[in-house]
């Protein structure tokens, strides 16, 4: 697994659950999403009533979980979590739903995987807080409808073209997080950097939250890194040199491009010229298929500027070649 995948790993998430900002308050960042969401949180608490159904979307490991869990809190309720793929039958659905307590949130990770059985329930659920049931079978079968307590649910996807419109349009809320800005990852890094006892200062964070791809769940894992070589290496302190160091050793690089990142382009620079090439012929070249090339590693290195598609294929930019230090002028 590469360091900087922003799927959870098994050493994330021991750390995981102890770094989620509880409240608002501490969420940092997505002012947006956070703005709406406390109006709604308020006036749904005002009125006694459960808040709207609430969609996230976005890439992985920006804050969606942990803002469903700040709904939670913020509400004074209790949450309950499932996904997508966990549940495989209508009735799986229609029993947790039925545990749930009035204004309780339920939280439902990768809900474009529902099956649509599934997914039917949650309709009449999200519409009419009731789901119907039948009983019987053949012509004797008939459909009662049961109540359900109100509640909320809140729904993520890295995919948000993925939903049906029929589930989609029974979200009120809908909120696309955005990838984090530098200083509002040094800011994590020094909040979770103060929960978990390191000492840091703002030249090391600023150094860990460059490299952590605009994404939260990497900051930290790069935190935890870097935080080892500090007690190993130096006096536990994280300065810029330590992170430097420990980050340069686990080749991440300043932009935060990994390894495999490099060795696209550097292929794309040195076999193809620097490009037009095509998505498979690239992909035969680095040894991975071209699916992945398209949906893992391209993203980032397209979204910032280390490679453009054309309509005669992949091209590095000037400023790739200037990033692995070739000079400019073979980029003409
Ligand atoms: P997602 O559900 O979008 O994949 P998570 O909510 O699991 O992402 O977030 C991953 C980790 O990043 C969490 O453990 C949390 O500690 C951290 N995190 C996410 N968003 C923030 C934020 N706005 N402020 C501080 N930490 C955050």
């Amino acid at each position: 697994k590469r360091i900087i995948t922003t799927e959870t790993l098994e050493e994330d998430q021991k750390i995981e659950g102890s770094l989620r900002p509880q409240y608002l308050e501490d969420y940092i960042g997505q002012t947006k999403a956070k703005e709406t969401l406390k109006i709604y949180i308020e006036a749904a608490k005002a009125r006694g009533e459960a808040l709207d159904h609430v969609l996230f979307y976005g890439p992985p490991g920006l804050g969606k979980t942990t803002l469903a869990g700040i709904i939670a809190n913020e509400l004074g309720v209790n949450m309950k979590v499932t996904s997508g793929p966990a549940i495989e039958k209508p009735g799986e659905m229609a029993a947790i739903l039925n545990n749930l307590q009035e204004r309780d949130v339920l939280f439902v990770d990768e809900i474009h995987r529902l099956n649509r059985q599934v997914e039917e329930v949650l309709y009449p659920a999200m519409e009419d807080y009731a789901i119907d049931i039948v009983i019987g079978k053949g012509a004797g079968a008939r459909s009662i409808r049961l109540d359900l307590p109100k509640f909320t649910l809140v729904g993520a996807t890295t995919r948000a073209g993925m939903l049906t419109a029929p589930l989609r349009d029974r979200f009120g809320v809908v909120n696309r997080l955005e990838f984090y800005t530098t200083e509002e990852l040094r800011t994590i890094v020094q909040r979770s950097a103060q929960m978990l006892g390191v000492e840091i200062d703002p030249k090391g964070a600023m150094e860990i939250a460059r490299r952590s791809r605009g994404t939260p769940r990497l900051a930290n894992r790069l935190l935890k890194r870097v935080r080892d070589f500090a007690q190993v290496k130096y006096d536990g302190v994280i300065t810029e040199e330590v992170a430097v160091y420990a980050l340069d050793l686990l080749e991440v690089d300043r932009f935060g491009l990994d390894y495999a990142d490099r060795t696209i382009l550097m292929t794309m620079i040195e076999k193809f010229g620097g490009g037009p090439v095509g998505l498979e012929t690239l992909a035969a070249a680095i040894g991975e298929d071209s699916g992945t090339l398209e949906d893992v590693y391209e993203p980032f290195l397209l979204k910032n500027g280390f490679l453009q598609r054309t309509p005669k294929g992949r091209v590095a930019t000037s400023f790739a070649y200037q990033h692995l230090g070739f000079s400019l002028s073979r980029d003409s």
